[in-house]
């Protein structure tokens, strides 16, 4: 790949609030082979003028499903795979063209798309799966109905999650997710709102199976993501050893911090999702005992956001949008967040700390030599206003892995 040079740039570098002004970047090989002050002078390299732009890395999103077509989970198990796949092409190309380098799939997302995304097949994100997500009978990944009765006690299989029971059922599905290439392994531990039969306050999976999931994942070094509404649940994340908690929408003062204390776990809060829910459930078709349950949540996320910024809790960022049309909403996830937060740490969650979390720091998240040459260029400064990630005519850069997705300058 040719040498490029980004010049005159206003750098965010993933972790700093004072930016580096009049900066050029040097990409080699997709990654970032030099960054400072001023110009750099390399024989036959392609020049991009930036002209004073902020210049920042690519963005992450750590709540993500690839194949989120509906929210109908009975149509998505329904839905022949080469359809099902030709939308999650769509979702993943859409998201790459709203800036984001990195997503990580938290249910169905398989080997299939990593390997048709390294192939150039897929022009999205670089895309980081954990498999069927695992969840307990009569769990939230449990989509059969109340009324519907299987006489041979096998239990559920879906697009995006697995029913399984007890500590063996866990170990093997873990040890196949894994045998997969799966990044990470997800387990339902709360109760949720697209599934049937389960109230967001119920308790899902015992210690020990959690114990045992993240002792597989640890097996090959890969870590546990739960979805988890409930503070009850975030501190057995936090006791049991789990990474990353998801959603993280009820998180009292003293779990914040615990967690702000821990440097091996983060929340990944969405309010995204739950926005989406709220403005558009009733026209989605969704369960009317699914709306009921998303009423309060939104409120008190942005509570448990406000407890872990007081806190000094590093947290990372999701968005868990399902459904084509209601993608877009994943750039407004930095707005709704700035209630609550300052717009550095805003950033930071979806940049440096996100990486973290995924075990990428270095890589991606960052702009560091050495890192890869994932970016973005902003016509406009996020640190004073975060709706300019809706505004793609104001993302005039985008690049991954050295290789420019969009560049209208
Ligand atoms: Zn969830
Ligand atoms: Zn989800």
């Amino acid at each position: 790949m040719a040498l490029q040079i980004l010049k005159n740039a206003l750098v965010f570098d993933g972790h700093n609030e004072e930016l580096l002004e009049g900066a050029s970047i040097a990409i080699e090989g997709g990654r970032i082979r030099e960054i400072k002050q001023g110009d750099i002078k390399l024989n036959s390299a392609n020049v991009i003028d930036l002209k004073g732009k902020f210049l920042m890395p690519g963005l992450l999103d750590l709540h993500f499903h690839a194949y989120s077509i509906t929210f109908n989970m009975h149509e998505l198990d329904h839905m022949p795979a080469p359809l099902k796949v030709s939308h999650s092409i769509k979702l993943l190309e859409g998201a790459l063209q709203r800036g984001f380098t990195t997503v990580r799939d938290l249910g169905g997302g398989d080997v299939g798309l990593r390997l048709a995304t390294e192939a150039g097949l897929i022009n999205g994100p670089r895309f980081l799966y954990g498999g069927k997500a695992l969840s307990q009978t009569g769990g939230h990944g449990d989509m059969r109905p109340a009324d519907e009765e299987q006489n041979c006690g096998c239990a559920y299989s879906g697009t995006i999650c697995q029913v399984v029971d007890g500590v063996d059922e866990v170990r093997k599905a873990c040890r196949d997710e894994l045998r997969k290439g799966a990044h990470h392994i997800k387990m339902f531990i709360s109760g949720g709102v697209a599934s049937p039969t389960d109230p967001i306050w119920m308790p899902q999976f015992t210690d020990e199976e959690i114990q045992a999931a993240v002792y597989e994942a640890n097996t090959r070094r890969k870590y546990v993501v739960v979805h988890c509404h409930t503070d009850d649940g975030a501190k057995r994340s936090l006791r049991n050893g789990v990474r990353s908690i998801d959603h993280a929408t009820e998180i009292h003062e003293d779990t914040a911090e615990l967690l702000a204390e821990s440097d091996s776990t983060f929340a990944v809060p969405t309010l995204a999702v739950v926005k989406q829910i709220l403005d558009f459930g009733p026209s989605m078709g969704m369960f009317p005992e699914s709306l009921e349950k998303v009423k309060p949540l939104y409120q008190q996320m942005l509570q448990s956001v406000e407890n872990m910024h007081r806190a000094g809790a590093k947290m990372g960022m999701g968005t868990d949008l399902f459904g084509p049309q209601y993608h877009p909403l994943q750039s407004h996830e930095f707005e709704y967040r700035s209630e609550v937060q300052p717009a550095i740490d805003i950033l930071r969650s979806a940049t440096s700390i996100n990486a973290e979390i995924v075990q990428m720091k270095g890589e991606v998240g960052e702009i560091s030599e050495g890192a890869f040459a994932d970016l973005i260029v902003l016509d406009g400064n996020p640190l004073e206003d975060l709706s300019i990630f809706q505004r793609p005519e104001q993302m005039p850069l985008i690049m991954k892995g050295g290789e420019l997705k969009r560049n209208t300058l």
